[in-house]
């Protein structure tokens, strides 16, 4: 008996196995592969140092969890409570675990939107919840209308992820008008935002559901110190939610995990004070620039990407055979991983996209991109 049946190996797993084995350049998994900001581990010799080894109080930090809540009002204008609205998490996928744990009943039903992350469903499913796929349109954005029609009054949460993974697409401000009336019709219906990818943004500013969601009282976001200082491996990350959804959400988090690593949260609290995040979009925007600049002779169609560190890739000119098929071909046979997109898909569907994740050094980006283009 599993709890799970449908869940093996990752395709993150399985790719970069592939990598490892054919000595592939490694586009598949979303990791940074350059050094992180020597004032980041500068600060961490200095705290090994401290007396920060033991427990932190269970929901953070004290004073990680202010400056958090003061970079919130300073990005989004949004006052939030650092004793009863923020939670200190072992990254995002803690921080959507827990609170899917917290707040999912059995039989509640979950809107997930296609191609959606992979930790998504299986926490919905431990809760006893069931997932709802809807898949996103053409041009991967929310497609409302087949929203509409998924949801019923047994639709507790929705859960949203923008900027998107695997997409990069983001969000316009219709997009929060659609979602307001779907929640003012369904009064039960929570919103979990998953903005990991916040300050990965490009031309457009990220709009987060901090400063859009009219329904404050029923909106959950969660964030990743990984994707924002390039220390992914640090597991770090933070939850919002209202007063009253918190306290569900920490009875879980104190079971679960109690509080999360102190070196890591009394490193970030000190960094938060030095670290300037105006510069992140600028960085990764430099790099898909260039990626898509070398990638300009090849035979991949590039689709616009607004923000994260993922470019999708459409491959119908080279090939029409499946998309995991064609990862791993070109994998072994020309020395770069990528992820399909098909994967994230419940349906399986098959748009001949690939993802290439071009949070990578420069030289490695040539080489991989002189690869690409001599298909
Ligand atoms: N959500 C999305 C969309 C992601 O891409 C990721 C990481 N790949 C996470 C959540 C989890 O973030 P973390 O590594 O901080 O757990």
């Amino acid at each position: 008996m599993s709890k799970l049946p449908h869940v093996g190996t990752t395709i993150f797993t399985v790719m970069s196995k592939l990598a490892g084995d054919t000595g592939a350049i490694n586009l598949s998994q979303g990791f940074p592969n350059f050094p992180v900001d020597e004032k980041l581990t500068s600060i961490l010799q200095k705290k090994a140092t401290e007396n920060v080894h033991q427990y932190m109080p269970m929901p953070g930090m004290p004073e990680l969890r202010e400056k958090i809540a003061r970079l919130i009002h300073e990005n989004y204008g949004r006052e939030i409570s650092s004793e009863n609205e923020l939670l200190v998490t072992a990254g995002g996928t803690q921080a959507i675990f827990t609170a899917i744990m917290a707040l999912i009943e059995t039989d509640d039903e979950v809107i997930v939107l296609d191609p959606s992350y992979d930790c998504y469903d299986p926490a919905i499913l431990l809760a006893g919840g069931s997932p709802k796929h809807v898949g996103l349109n053409r041009e991967y954005r929310p497609d409302w209308e087949a929203i509409k029609v998924a949801c019923n009054p047994n639709t507790r949460m929705i859960i949203t992820n923008n900027p998107h993974n695997p997409s990069g697409r983001m969000w316009t401000s219709s997009d929060f008008g659609a979602l307001e009336k779907l929640m003012n019709q369904y009064e039960n219906m929570l919103w979990l935002s998953d903005e990991v990818y916040e300050f990965i943004a490009f031309e457009q500013k990220h709009i987060s559901a901090h400063e859009r969601s009219t329904y404050l009282n029923r909106t959950l976001t969660c964030s990743s110190f990984g994707k924002t200082f390039h220390i992914t491996g640090w597991k770090m990350g933070y939850l919002t939610a209202p007063k009253k959804l918190m306290e569900e959400v920490k009875k879980v988090h104190q079971f679960n995990v109690f509080s999360v690593n102190s070196v890591a949260q009394a490193c970030l609290s000190e960094y938060l004070d030095i670290v300037q995040f105006n510069d992140l979009g600028r960085f990764y925007q430099d790099k898909r620039d260039l990626f898509a600049s070398l990638m300009q002779s090849s035979r991949f169609q590039l689709l616009p990407c607004d923000g994260t560190y993922f470019q999708l890739a459409d491959y119908s000119d080279i090939s029409m055979e499946n998309d995991v098929e064609f990862c791993k071909r070109l994998a072994t046979e020309y020395g770069v991983a990528a992820i399909p997109v098909s994967v994230f898909n419940e349906n399986k569907e098959d748009r001949k996209h690939i993802r290439f994740c071009f949070a990578k050094d420069n030289d490695t980006l040539i080489k991989a991109t002189e690869k690409l283009c001599k298909i």
